[in-house]
This record gives C-alpha cells, structure tokens and sequence, in this order.
C-alpha cells in the first residue's frame, strides 16, 4: 500500500492539516467563529501565529475603513491636472471598452 503526501485521507476523525485549517481560514473570519477554541490551533504553534497575525492585520484594515471622501478641492486639482496634461487630447491608447450593465 502506498501513501501519496498530497493524497487526501478522510478518517472518520476530523484531524486537519495546517492546508486544512488555512482553507477554512477565511470562512472562520467571515463568520467571526471563535479561534481559541479551534482544536488545530490549539496543537498547532504555525497556524496559532498566523492567526494572530491575519487578527492584527484584521485590526488594522478596520482602522483604515472609514475612507473620507476627498475634498472638492482634492477634485478640482485632480481636474485641472488633467486638462493641464498634454497627453491627454486625443490618441489615446485606451480603447473604449463596452462595460457590462448588470448591476
Ligand atoms: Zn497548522
């Protein structure tokens, strides 16, 4: 009988691997699930550390969320630039794409 390293084997258990338990990563955040009670994390120093990286990136982004809308002002230099921009009369690379209406 041969094994394959990347075979998956499903036992009747539930023992995961880091591939595993990575996969569901996304899903356990989305979800909010509690991670301290996750049981590949609690055998697992790899993937303990990686969560507790993804939650402080996850703290960040969340800090960074509340974009503000730039100022008219902004706006206005953006426009001014671009009329400014001798690049941009005619010939321009950019084919018009058709966009799609869906919503
Ligand atoms: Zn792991």
């Amino acid at each position: 009988m041969t094994t394959r390293p990347n075979g998956r084997t499903t036992v009747g258990k539930a023992i995961m691997t880091c591939a595993d338990f990575q996969e569901r990563l996304p899903e356990l955040f989305e979800t909010k699930a509690d991670l301290s009670a996750d049981e590949h994390l609690k055998t697992c120093e790899n993937c303990a550390a990686l969560v507790r990286d993804l939650e402080y990136i996850a703290q960040q982004a969340k800090l960074l969320l509340p974009i503000h809308d730039p100022s008219p002002a902004v706006w206005e230099n953006i426009k001014s630039a671009i009329r400014n921009d001798p690049d941009t009369k005619g010939g321009s690379s950019n084919p018009s794409v058709p966009r799609p209406a869906g919503r």
